[in-house]
């Protein structure tokens, strides 16, 4: 095995008390967990089982299955899912044999090249020098105690790929990773988290793409958007129909590069003046990305499409180019030709 990246989980005895510094009021932004590369394939499915001679007891076989199922429904990616299986390759390990250091409460082993990895329990009851392990499923969960399923959620998106969370100075952030150096005991905020936070979320989606094209953007993202607009026809009749075509795609990087984004609001704009007013939300198609709608207009008019950046998703507002349309004349309506002209 080559991998060596068994990373020491402090226990947290202490916590910061967040207080906003900045008298400016600049609004300091959370930003997506590193990364612990290499990735695994996306889609990858990984199992475990539990280590001969080191089985967990059953409280927290069920935390560990609990998070597994905590991070298949979470990750909002094509992250690795977890799922237990007797005859897995990899293991999961309760008791006094680990390597998770002098203040590791669990730890872990990742070699994606080699499909490796394995997870590691400290036993309840294990004495540190600054105290006593007590995992909360196995203790009745008194204050000071560690959730085992959300150290297992933290451990698992180590797993996957994600390094610990950089906290803001004020740690006001602490709530948008699981995946954080120091865990916190109950009651502190995040002890009893059961889904990876947004900023775990983030990473997770730029290094194995978002689960489909439905799927929002983590909100710790800032993704910028394209959006196309096309019109069947550039000169119609006065209240003949016209077909515009939006095309809504991601401008990230990486895997977000150019994702389709089916299910988004996208509008049709008129200009007026200077100004756009909306006149219409264009429905999207089976075509993922694509929206489309028909409009009859009576006079000559340019449109575009926007798609407003929206509260529940880390991706900016774009707009089309603008397209117009010409009215062309009908046959009722067209003037009478200069000289001689005869209507139908
Ligand atoms: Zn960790």
């Amino acid at each position: 095995m080559t991998a060596q990246s068994i990373v020491r989980r402090l226990a947290a005895g202490l916590i910061t008390v967040g207080i906003l510094a900045s008298a400016a009021g600049t609004a300091l932004a959370a930003t997506p967990d590193p990364t612990l590369p290499p990735a695994w394939p996306i889609d990858t499915a990984l199992t475990y089982r539990w280590t001969a001679n080191a089985v967990p007891p059953s409280a927290i076989k069920t935390a560990v299955n609990a998070a597994a199922a905590d991070s298949n429904a979470s990750r909002r990616s094509r992250a690795p899912s977890y799922a237990y299986s007797s005859t897995a390759a990899n293991g999961v390990s309760y008791g006094t044999a680990n390597p998770c250091g002098v203040n590791g409460l669990a730890c872990f082993s990742r070699d994606p090249v080699n499909r490796y990895w394995h997870l590691w329990f400290r036993e309840n009851g294990h004495r540190y020098d600054w105290g006593t392990l007590l995992w909360c499923e196995m203790s009745g969960s008194p204050n000071g105690c560690y959730r085992a399923e959300t150290i297992t959620l933290d451990e698992l998106g180590h797993v996957a790929g994600l390094d610990h969370h950089d906290n803001l100075p004020d740690d006001s952030d602490y709530a948008d990773a699981v995946v954080q150096t120091y865990s916190h005991a109950r009651p502190f905020v995040g002890w009893n988290a059961s889904a990876f936070g947004r900023c775990d979320v983030a990473t997770l989606q730029q290094v194995y793409d978002v689960a489909s094209w439905t799927t929002l953007y983590s909100t710790c993202l800032d993704i910028p958007t394209t959006l196309a607009i096309s019109a069947s026809t550039t000169a119609v009749v006065s209240g003949g129909s016209v077909t515009f075509t939006a095309t809504l795609r991601s401008a990230g990087t990486g895997r977000l590069v150019g994702n389709p984004m089916t299910g988004r609001v996208v509008v049709l704009q008129f200009r007026s003046g200077t100004t756009w007013l909306d006149l219409v939300t264009i429905p999207g198609t089976t075509t993922a990305g694509t929206y489309r709608v028909s409009y009859r207009p009576v006079y000559a008019q340019e449109y575009r499409a926007i798609f407003r950046k929206p509260a529940s998703e880390g991706v900016r507002t774009s707009v089309s180019p603008g397209v117009t349309v010409r009215i062309t004349c009908s046959p009722i309506k067209c003037p009478l030709a200069a000289s001689g002209g005869k209507q139908p």
